[in-house]
């Protein structure tokens, strides 16, 4: 059996080395046949001269770079395409997700599984990181239709066939977590420590996060259009009774001089309803745009394998 490790890159110049060192010792006292499959996503330090170096002397390693940076989802896509395994680990290249783990991983992988995940605890996160990704995590299954897990990121082994499924998805907009949800299979779920990040920065800002948390909830449902449909339906039916019983008042009691307050608040909640909405309904727009536009995910500068064939073969000339 054949491992591919796929491992995304941005700016990882410290780790590259010591995640290269600790992840093979594992992989090596386990014997495993494995490949490593780094992917540079346009890193600005030095991240492809290490990973160049690493692959000119280790066989066992090849590299993806980027002409720029197209995002974490974008890198382990390109990875996975690449990955010539029968079944396939993704991890950070930031050692916070233990190396330890795989031999776990691997074992339930034998005994079936399609896809192993590795889940954390929030351990030494900070405390309004964690609050928050708690609520984003209850929101969001309430809102989506498939399920979510909170602390079950990207590290997993996914069978050949649970990653052809992944791959055969092609949209353009990618919510990795949804999309290994949404394809099913057997997992099974291995718990861990959180890892605090020892060097580098996390690219994450505040900003980041949250645009990815809706990301989460418009690539994966229609539900905030169903919404506005009915919040629209009932606001237009409030409408029509309050008309109606100003109509039956003015019939009995003649017409009185109509507030000022109330008119300015009837234009301001309309409005806000209205300007919520559009905004809704401009984000999938936004979205079947991008999807229309049928770009490829990513552009490869230069790679150390030409083609998934040729890691084929080369496995299979060494097998
Ligand atoms: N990463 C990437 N492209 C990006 C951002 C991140 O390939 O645009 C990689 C990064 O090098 C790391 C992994 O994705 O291997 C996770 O990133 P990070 O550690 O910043 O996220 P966190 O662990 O804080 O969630
Ligand atoms: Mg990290």
């Amino acid at each position: 059996m054949l491992l591919s490790v796929v491992v995304p890159c941005f700016n990882e110049e410290k780790n590259v080395h010591s995640f290269y060192e600790y992840t093979t010792k594992i992989l090596a006292m386990e014997n495993f046949n494995y490949e490593l499959i780094f992917v540079n996503d346009g890193s600005s330090d030095n991240t492809i001269d290490c990973l160049k170096e690493l692959s000119e002397t280790y066989e066992e390693v090849s590299y993806i770079s980027f002409s720029r940076n197209f995002g974490k989802e974008s890198a382990m896509l390109a990875g996975l395409s690449y990955a010539g395994g029968d079944a396939v680990i993704l991890m950070d290249g930031d050692l916070q997700h233990p190396p330890e783990l795989i031999p776990q991983m691997v074992h339930y992988y034998n005994l079936g599984y399609h896809q192993v995940i590795a889940k954390r605890n929030r351990k030494g996160d900070a405390l309004v990181k964690s609050s928050l990704s708690k609520l984003y995590y209850k929101l969001m299954n309430k809102f989506v239709d498939v399920s979510l897990v909170n602390g079950v990121g990207d590290f997993r082994l996914l069978s050949r066939k649970a990653l052809n499924a992944l791959l055969s998805l092609n949209e353009y907009n990618r919510f990795s977590k949804g999309l290994f949800s949404w394809i099913g299979f057997k997992e099974y779920t291995i718990n861990y420590d959180n890892v605090v990040r020892e060097e580098g920065e996390s690219k994450w800002t505040l900003g980041k996060l949250f645009n990815y948390g809706i990301d989460g909830v418009i690539s994966f449902n229609n539900k905030p259009l169903r919404i506005s449909i009915y919040m629209g339906l009932s606001v237009t039916l409030l409408g029509f009774i309050y008309i109606l019983t100003m109509l039956i008042k003015i019939w009995f009691a003649g017409i009185d001089v109509p507030g000022y307050f109330t008119l300015i608040s009837a234009v301001l909640i309309i409005g806000g309803l209205q300007l919520t909405f559009l905004g809704i309904v401009g984000e999938y727009i936004g979205r079947i745009y991008y999807e229309s536009k049928k770009r490829p995910h990513y552009v490869i500068e230069e790679e150390s394998l030409t083609s998934k064939h040729e890691i084929h073969q080369k496995w299979h000339t060494h097998a």
